[in-house]
């Protein structure tokens, strides 16, 4: 389960101060000590993790007192808030284009969940927003990557535009886009090529495809249980790219939390959705507030 490891922890430590009716700063210093550790084991970015625990500790040795709450309580309660501040803060909408259709611009490595998260999101911008999605194939280099969206298509009963693997991508995304307006479908979601690592050759061809097609939103899918790999990758993917938001792919499998905790903070990017399984209506809209309430319980 996502965070459970991070979650075991810090509910251990907290269950020590909760009850308290009195918080010395002695007290304080040893929980930012254990948080510290907790999230640096959970694989939290350590420069993250050393500015969180110096925003905590400001707060909560001066902190506001409430009297519905135990002085305990209120220094949980500041842990609570900046860890919601740490992922993001508000829930983050998704970008509506003044004149339709949206574009969407999938980018990310190979094996992160690109694809089946093309679907997904196609699917719960239908099931949630009354949307009519077209799926564009712009992986031209694996025909498997075509295959595997034309699947989700059919078992999605939703439209793809693919042209094989002979077009070039920005032909490709500009004829969709065309077709889109023709066929009335409000949002073109591009998978657009992965690659295993990053590269110099992938990133020229995503970056011709935004400069061309000027997408609303640029989505970088990571997979969470790569940690901090993933926040290097959504560093790099954003300063070739500009990204607007992540997609945190197999959030179900991490049980520690490091990227979702890190990538914000690095990149200054939102995680806008969370990837919680393979199946299609697995897919999340990323509220920090109920993930911090998770972690803490
Ligand atoms: P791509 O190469 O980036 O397009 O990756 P795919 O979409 O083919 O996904 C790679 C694998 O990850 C597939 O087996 C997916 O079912 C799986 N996957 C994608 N998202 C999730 C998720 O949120 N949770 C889990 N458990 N698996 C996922």
């Amino acid at each position: 389960m996502a965070f459970e490891g991070l979650a075991d922890r810090l509910q251990g430590t907290f269950q020590k101060i909760k009850g308290k009716g009195k918080v010395t700063e002695q007290d304080v210093k040893e929980m930012t000590r254990e948080v510290r550790l907790a999230l640096l084991e959970a694989d939290v970015n350590f420069k993250v993790v050393k500015d969180f625990v110096k925003r905590v500790k400001e707060r909560a040795i001066g902190q506001e007192v409430m009297e519905s709450l135990t002085p305990g309580q209120q220094v949980i309660k500041v842990v609570k808030e900046e860890l919601t501040e740490l992922m993001g803060g508000d829930e983050s909408k998704i970008a509506v284009a003044n004149r339709p259709p949206t574009v969407i611009m999938m980018v990310g490595l190979q094996g992160a969940g690109k694809t089946t998260t093309t679907g997904k999101l196609a699917n719960l911008l239908r099931k949630k927003y009354n949307r009519t999605p077209l799926l564009v194939a712009a992986d031209v280099y694996r025909p498997a990557a075509i295959n595997q969206l034309e699947t989700l298509g059919k078992q999605l009963s939703m439209p793809v535009f693919s042209k094989g693997t002979d077009a070039n991508p920005v032909d490709i995304a500009n004829e969709a886009i065309a077709h889109a307006k023709e066929e009335h479908n409000d949002y073109v979601i591009i998978d657009t090529a992965g690659r295993l690592h990053v590269d110099e050759g992938l990133m020229d061809e995503l970056k011709q495809i935004k400069a061309d097609v000027n997408p609303d939103e640029v989505f970088l899918v990571v997979d969470a249980m790569t940690g901090q790999d993933a926040v290097n990758v959504a560093e790099s993917f954003n300063e070739q790219l500009d990204i607007t938001g992540v997609v945190l792919t197999k959030l179900d499998g991490d049980t520690r939390g490091g990227a979702a905790l890190s990538i914000k903070a690095v990149t200054d990017k939102p995680i806008k959705f969370a990837g919680m399984g393979e199946k299609l209506d697995q897919l999340e809209q990323f509220h920090p507030e109920r993930m911090a309430s998770r972690i803490l319980g």
